[in-house]
This record gives structure tokens, C-alpha cells and sequence, in this order.
């Protein structure tokens, strides 16, 4: 194992760089390496293996031969998750360098890397260990001399196509329920962002997970992924990312095998706040929906809406936060900002209207968007007129008025007095162009699998 890191300060050694398929770390085909960017800096940290077309295709019949002719999807669902569970601690076991490896990949904060990105992509390995066997199917009653029930089959070879902000916990939001239902895969994280991807790889193997069943191919959307999104070979896609490359995805799996995708897009979701907050734990949960991991977050409460009676206080309160928050180097808090890298300050905007630009199109970085409303109905109006339908939250006393707003908004999700709470049981996804489908909980799970009915009828049976 070589150490690629470029001898720059605080970075950890960088061990894997290739492609990773059928078990091992292969270079392209071309011999092509694309470079991965430190953004505190702005400067190249290694150069990955970049896959085209011709690699992707090496990696899909590798998956393909694991499912069709591999332990994996024969294992019982207890011998699956029990070598999930090994991976599970494998992450816990090397977690500094992990959070190391994502916090200069995406210029995200380590410490929350370690105590939040890691114990999350963990535990999402565990809670779909522990789903791997119990899934069942169902008798069903047909007529006089016919018996029959259901098997959930996995759905067999799984494209996931995953964005930069949470590269490790997308990649187990992806791969941890299709692990469980017997699926193989073939991962492409972002181009920013590969080099976790590429260590959960090698402790895959090393957590006894056979050949052929993971496969990461680092590489660019138009070529690696849009080759994994029209494979024939591909049986379901899964991605999360942006609306426009969902759409085309979605088109090229159409124009392919019709095999069926599952969207993740992107969102510009409300939050509402009522006159009966309490401004400061209003203006916290406020401040913490859009400015968590630096604004880049699907489920953002970026269109902020608050009643007139406190709208001045909001504003002043989220003024003052903003103005203390700390912009810096991600992974030395308190050292200050290197002028060569990607950063901004967390930016508000006040008496926005709803048909501005910034009230309309998803920013995807740290700028809240303050609105005032009057009344409830009016807000909820206002609220809804989006294309994206994520994540909603509402602040209030007021159970009525929770309740009335939670029913009447449309989006996959709806937080009361709170903002982007989310455990492993909770399924999230998108209304409207926020996509289709849903991440976590089971409903993800039963997202990678296939019901078949298998019927047959009783000869010989005393009540036929
Ligand atoms: P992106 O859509 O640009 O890229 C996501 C992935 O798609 C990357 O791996 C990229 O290489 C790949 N890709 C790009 N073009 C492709 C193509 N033609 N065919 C196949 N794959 C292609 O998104 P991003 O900038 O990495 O992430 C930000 C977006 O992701 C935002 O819109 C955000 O809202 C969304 N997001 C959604 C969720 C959710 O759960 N709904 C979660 C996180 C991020």
C-alpha cells in the first residue's frame, strides 16, 4: 500500500487510489487518474483512478457473476448481517482516518465528521444487518385447489450514484439495504469526493464480504455514471444528487433496460415559524436547518417564513448567530481560513419575496432565506408553491396549527419543533421534484427487492 498524500499538513496518508472491482484495486482500463481536491486549500491532495465506460461495464459483469453464481444473495439474511456487522465496527476501528479522509475530501468539519458522518454510516450498516432476515413474504388465499405465496427476492445487480456532502453516509444509505436484501453493486461515489468509498471497499474484503458483491468505480458523471445509469447489466438504480442529473438518469434507464431508479434530488424546503415561538430555541433550530454542513444538506430549511408579530426578533437573533459563526479550516478549529480555499459566510436574507431567484432555486451552500407571513393558511400557500417537495418544519405551540401544517405541506418529510432530526428508522425522500422512492428505514430496504408469487394447486388434498 503506497502513502499518496502530497506531504501537506494534516493530511492522513492516502492508501487507496484505484478502482476497486471484483475485490481488488485495479487501475483503469486507460490508465486514466482524475485529481481529488482539498477545498480548505484548493489544492490537489492525489490523484484516483477514473473510470469510463469500459471499466464501469468490468465492474457490473463482476456483479453480475456475484449475484448470479455467488454465496451473497444465497447466504441466509443472518450470515449477511453478520459480516455487516463486522464492517459496522471496522468503520468504529478506523474512524479518525475515515473522518480524516471526508473532512478535507468535502471540506467538512472532522470533529463532526467522527461524531456524527461516522457513527451514522455505522449504524446504518447495523439497522439493515439487522433487517437481513426478517424479510418475509405472505400466504395468499386463492381458490379451492390453489395454494400460493410470495417470495422478496433481491432485485440482483444496484447502480448507486451518490453526491459529495455526506460521502460516507450516502454510501451506506445506498449500499447498507441492498447489502441486506442480497444485492451487488457497483458504487460511484462523486468525483469530489472518493476516498472514503475507496477505504469501506478494502474493509469490506477484509470483513469477509466475498468478491464481486462491492465494487466502487471512481469517476465523472457523464462517463462512469451515465454508463452505470444505461447498463444493460444494471438491474435498479439508486441516486441521490441533483434534479437536472436525475432527470437524466431517469431518462437513460429508460432508454435502456427500463430498469427502475429511485431519486434523491434536491429540495428548497420551508420552515415555519409561528408568533408563539420562543424566539431563541426558534432562531437555534432555524439557524441549524440551513447552516448545517455549511448550507450543503438536500433537506436545508432555506425558506425561512416567520410570523409578523416576531419576524424583527428572528431576524436580529439569526443576524447576531451568523455574525459569530466561525469560517475556517475544517480540520484545525480556530485556525483561520486559508485564503486559497473554497469558503463563505454564512449569508441571510432578509423581506425576501417568494418570486425572488434565491426563495425559488436550490443554493446548496450556507444563505437562509427570510420571508413574513401573516396567517396560517397563508403560509402554508407559500410553503407549497415549489417545485421540490423534501422537508418541511414548523415552530409552534400550537398543536392545532403543527398538526394542520404537517398534514398540508408536501414534502417526504415534516419536523415539529425541531430540524433535521433523521435516524435509520425514519424513511426520507422526495415529493414532487424532489425525486422518487424512498432512503432509510425499511421502506429503502423493500426498495431493493422483488416480490414473486409462486401459486400451485393441491392435488389430493382432503379439502379440495
Ligand atoms: P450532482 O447531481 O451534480 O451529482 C451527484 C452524482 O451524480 C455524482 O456522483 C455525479 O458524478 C453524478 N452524475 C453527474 N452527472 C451524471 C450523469 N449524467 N449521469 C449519471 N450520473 C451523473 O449533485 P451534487 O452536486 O453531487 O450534490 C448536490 C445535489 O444533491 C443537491 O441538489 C442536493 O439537494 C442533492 N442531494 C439530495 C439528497 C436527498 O436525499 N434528496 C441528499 C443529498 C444531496
Amino acid at each position: 500500500m503506497a502513502d499518496h498524500s502530497n506531504g501537506s499538513s494534516n493530511i492522513p496518508p492516502i492508501r487507496f487510489t484505484k478502482l476497486f472491482i471484483n475485490g481488488h484495486f485495479v487501475d483503469s482500463i486507460s490508465g486514466k487518474t482524475m485529481e481529488t481536491m482539498d477545498p480548505r486549500t484548493g489544492e490537489v491532495i492525489v490523484r484516483v483512478s477514473d473510470a469510463d465506460s469500459e471499466d464501469v461495464d468490468l465492474a457490473v459483469k463482476a456483479a453480475r457473476h456475484a449475484f448470479d453464481h455467488g454465496p451473497w444473495p444465497r447466504f441466509s439474511g443472518s450470515e449477511r448481517g453478520r459480516m455487516m456487522m463486522k464492517l459496522a465496527d471496522m468503520i468504529e476501528e478506523n474512524v479518525e482516518e475515515i473522518a480524516a479522509l471526508d473532512a478535507i475530501n468535502g471540506g467538512k468539519l472532522f470533529s463532526l465528521c467522527k461524531l456524527v458522518d461516522m457513527p451514522v454510516a455505522a449504524n446504518t450498516l447495523r439497522y439493515y444487518a439487522g433487517a437481513a432476515d426478517k424479510v418475509h413474504g405472505t400466504v395468499l388465499k386463492l381458490s379451492k385447489g390453489l395454494q400460493g405465496y410470495t417470495l422478496r427476492e433481491p432485485i440482483g445487480v444496484v447502480g448507486c450514484i451518490i453526491p459529495w456532502n455526506f460521502p460516507s453516509i450516502m454510501f451506506f444509505t445506498k449500499a447498507a439495504p441492498a447489502l441486506a436484501a442480497g444485492c451487488t453493486l457497483v458504487i460511484k461515489p462523486a468525483e469530489h469526493s472518493p476516498l472514503s468509498a475507496l477505504f469501506f471497499a478494502h474493509l469490506s474484503k477484509l470483513a469477509g464480504i466475498p468478491d464481486g458483491v462491492i465494487n466502487v468505480v471512481n469517476g465523472f458523471g457523464d462517463t462512469a455514471g451515465a454508463a452505470i445509469s444505461s447498463h444493460m447489466g444494471i438491474d435498479k438504480v439508486t441516486f441521490t444528487g441533483s434534479t437536472e442529473v436525475g432527470r437524466k438518469i431517469m431518462m437513460a434507464a429508460a432508454a435502456s433496460n427500463l430498469k427502475p431508479v429511485t431519486l434523491e434530488l434536491g429540495g428548497k424546503s420551508p420552515l415555519l415559524i409561528f408568533d408563539d415561538a420562543d424566539v431563541d430555541e426558534a432562531s437555534d433550530i432555524a439557524f441549524n436547518g440551513v447552516f448545517f454542513n455549511k448550507g450543503e444538506i438536500c433537506i436545508a430549511g432555506s425558506r425561512v417564513y416567520v410570523q409578523e408579530g416576531i419576524y424583527d426578533k428572528i431576524v436580529n437573533k439569526l443576524v447576531e448567530k451568523a455574525n459569530a459563526w466561525v469560517v475556517g479550516d475544517p480540520l484545525i478549529p480556530g485556525l483561520i481560513k486559508d485564503p486559497r480555499g473554497y469558503y463563505i459566510q454564512p449569508t441571510i436574507f432578509a423581506d425576501v419575496e417568494d418570486d425572488m431567484i434565491i426563495a425559488k432555486e436550490e443554493i446548496f451552500g450556507p444563505v437562509m432565506s427570510l420571508m413574513k407571513f401573516k396567517t396560517m393558511e397563508e403560509a402554508i400557500k407559500r410553503a407549497n408553491s415549489t417545485v421540490y417537495g423534501l422537508a418541511a418544519g414548523v415552530i409552534t405551540k400550537n398543536l392545532n396549527v403543527a398538526n394542520t401544517v404537517s398534514r398540508s405541506v408536501r414534502a417526504g418529510i415534516v419536523w415539529i419543533n425541531c430540524y433535521t432530526k433523521l435516524e435509520n428508522d425514519c424513511p426520507y425522500g422526495g415529493y414532487k421534484m424532489s425525486g422518487f422512492g424512498r432512503d432509510s428505514g425499511l421502506d429503502s430496504l423493500y426498495q431493493f427487492l422483488q416480490i414473486k408469487s409462486v401459486v400451485t394447486p393441491i392435488h389430493d388434498s382432503p379439502w379440495h
